[in-house]
Parts: structure tokens; C-alpha cells; sequence
């Protein structure tokens, strides 16, 4: 799948200009009147217009980079879809959404017709619950014409015909703790109580996970690589192992392998309630090769791989 600067041609460093000489240009050759309204050209021309619409707003130009293509199109860019979307998209017979392909009352998606913003968290904050800040878009009938939508975009210099402008506005949100990758929330139940609600109902805020350095991600399963000293993994005894919560001590058997993976059960990332409670954290312990030691320490283990080598010996006899 393209992403929406190789949809307009551009790099990804272009500037606004370029932006917009290249969408005028792919406007004009792929516009569905010239093109005897095919279907191709139509998809062409959706294509266009939303990585226009995207990548022409610095603002969401710098979400759209941060968060790379799928996500954004998932979440975020469903924001403008669905608010900006009017509801023949929606078709009714099948319950799927025109613009998204979300399955209408799905339970486990946010209503299709919501306006959704994304608020992206660390492992920290999905532990210990956050407040966080979210842009939220709005469309507000036009003053300057009165909201009156009009074919001709000259009539009205600020909304261009559309009878609306859009503006996007902050709102604190308090995200509980325990909370999950793509749980969702309505707007009016995780708003701080100091913010003033203006805004409309149908605000879904969804949580999206960071990633995080030092922790694979597969489902709510976490997966990571702990060096275990060489010593500690022939002898056996107490390690320190990082989770999302901090760390935890964990008691090494005597001649634990190299690679072995040890299971941390319930140290993953919390689950939606109907499918369980939490997921498991995965370590795969590699052996630390002691380096720089000093002489004290080189003798000792000199004699050590002696010995060894002596059993060797014997059980060769
Ligand atoms: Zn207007």
C-alpha cells in the first residue's frame, strides 16, 4: 500500500508548495470528469484528496509522520473521515461503513459514525493511568456566510461553499490505569473535570499503544532479552528482570542454558475484560560473557577451566 507521499509524488521533506503543485497536477489528469467517471479513476482521485487533505495541514501532517500510514488511516484519520463525511457514505443495506469498512454495532468498535482521536500511551501510563492531552476536530457552521452550502466555493472566502469550517481543539483527558490498545472511551466519560464540555457526543477517544525500547509487542503478550552473567547462569541464583511495572526478581535454576525463555505470567499488557486479565511476559535469557577482568579474576577462572579440564581428562581414562 502507498503511503501518502508516494500517492502524490512527493518527498517526504516537501514543502507546502510542492505539496500543492503536486496535487493540483494528479487533480487534473485524475479528476473523475476527465475520465469518463471510472472506477479507477474515482479510487485515484479518493486517494488523492485524502493524502492531500492529510499532508497539506501541518498539523496533522505531523501526526501522519509520527504515527506511520496504517495507524494513521485507522485511527486518527478516521477523525476527519467520518466528521467530514457525509452520511450517503454510509451504506445502509450491508452496516458497513463506506468510508472506513467498520462493521456496523460491532462490539468491540467504536460506534461508525463517532468522531475518533487517538491518544497514544507508554507501558508506564497504561499501569498507572494518565492525563493526557488529545486534539479534537470540530466542524462549525460557517459565520461569514451563515452556514450556507453553495456549489460556487467563490461566494464564501472563508468556508469556500462548504458552509462549515473546521477547527481542531485540546481537551484533557484522564485515561484510567489498566487500560489497553484500542480500548475506547466516549469523550464526556474521561474528560478532566476542570474542562468545559463543548463539544459534541459522539467523541470516542481510543488508546494506542508506544512502543516501547527493550519489549516486543504480540497481542497483549510481551517478549524481551535479558544478558544474564555467565556466573549466575551456571550457578543459579537471583536475577533482576525489567517489566512495564519495573523490575522484578527472579530466581535462576543452577545451569540454566543459554537462550532458555523463562514465563512471567500476568507481567504482559491487560487484556479487554471479555477476553481475559493480562498477558504474559516472555524472557530469553543470553549469556554475558565476562569481559575486562582484571587479574585476580582471570587467574581464578584460568584454575576453574583447569579443573574442568582435568574431569575431562579423568573420564577420558
Ligand atoms: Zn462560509
Amino acid at each position: 500500500m502507498k503511503n501518502y507521499y508516494e500517492i502524490l509524488g512527493v518527498k517526504r521533506d516537501a514543502t507546502q508548495e510542492e505539496i500543492k503543485h503536486a496535487y493540483r497536477n494528479l487533480v487534473k489528469k485524475f479528476h473523475p470528469d476527465a475520465n469518463h467517471h471510472s472506477e479507477e479513476s474515482k479510487e485515484q482521485f479518493q486517494q488523492i484528496s485524502e493524502a492531500y487533505q492529510v499532508l497539506s495541514d501541518e498539523e496533522s501532517r505531523k501526526q501522519y509522520d509520527s504515527w506511520g500510514h496504517s495507524a494513521y488511516r485507522k485511527y486518527a484519520g478516521q477523525a476527519s473521515r467520518h466528521t467530514w463525511q457525509e452520511d450517503e457514505d454510509y451504506s445502509r443495506e450491508n452496516g458497513h461503513c463506506g468510508a472506513c469498512q467498520t462493521k456496523k454495532d460491532s462490539e468491540d468498535e467504536p460506534p461508525p459514525h463517532s468522531i475518533r482521536v487517538a491518544v497514544k500511551m507508554s507501558y508506564q501510563e497504561i499501569f498507572t493511568g494518565a492525563v493526557k492531552s488529545v486534539e479534537v476536530p470540530l466542524k462549525e457552521s460557517c459565520s461569514s456566510c451563515g452556514g450556507k452550502q453553495d456549489a460556487d466555493s467563490s461566494k464564501c472566502h472563508v468556508c469556500h461553499g462548504k458552509g462549515y469550517v473546521e477547527r481542531k481543539q485540546q481537551a484533557k483527558v484522564r485515561i484510567p490505569a489498566r487500560t489497553y490498545e484500542r480500548c475506547f472511551y466516549p469523550l464526556a466519560d474521561v474528560l478532566c473535570e476542570e474542562e468545559e464540555s463543548s463539544f459534541p457526543e459522539n467523541i470516542i477517544v481510543i488508546v494506542l499503544l508506544k512502543d516501547q525500547k527493550g519489549f516486543e509487542r504480540k497481542n497483549y503478550h510481551l517478549y524481551s532479552v535479558q544478558q544474564v552473567s555467565y556466573m549466575a547462569m551456571a550457578l543459579g541464583g537471583e536475577i533482576e528482570i525489567p517489566t512495564i511495572e519495573g523490575m522484578t526478581k527472579y530466581r535462576l535454576e543452577p545451569g540454566t542454558r543459554n537462550g532458555a525463555r523463562i514465563r512471567l505470567a500476568g507481567q504482559g499488557l491487560w487484556m479487554p475484560p471479555k477476553i481475559g486479565n493480562r498477558g504474559d511476559l516472555y524472557v530469553t535469557l543470553q549469556v554475558e560473557v565476562p569481559r575486562k577482568l582484571n587479574e585476580k579474576q582471570q587467574a581464578a577462572l584460568q584454575a576453574f577451566w583447569d579443573t574442568m579440564r582435568e574431569e575431562d581428562a579423568i573420564m577420558k581414562e
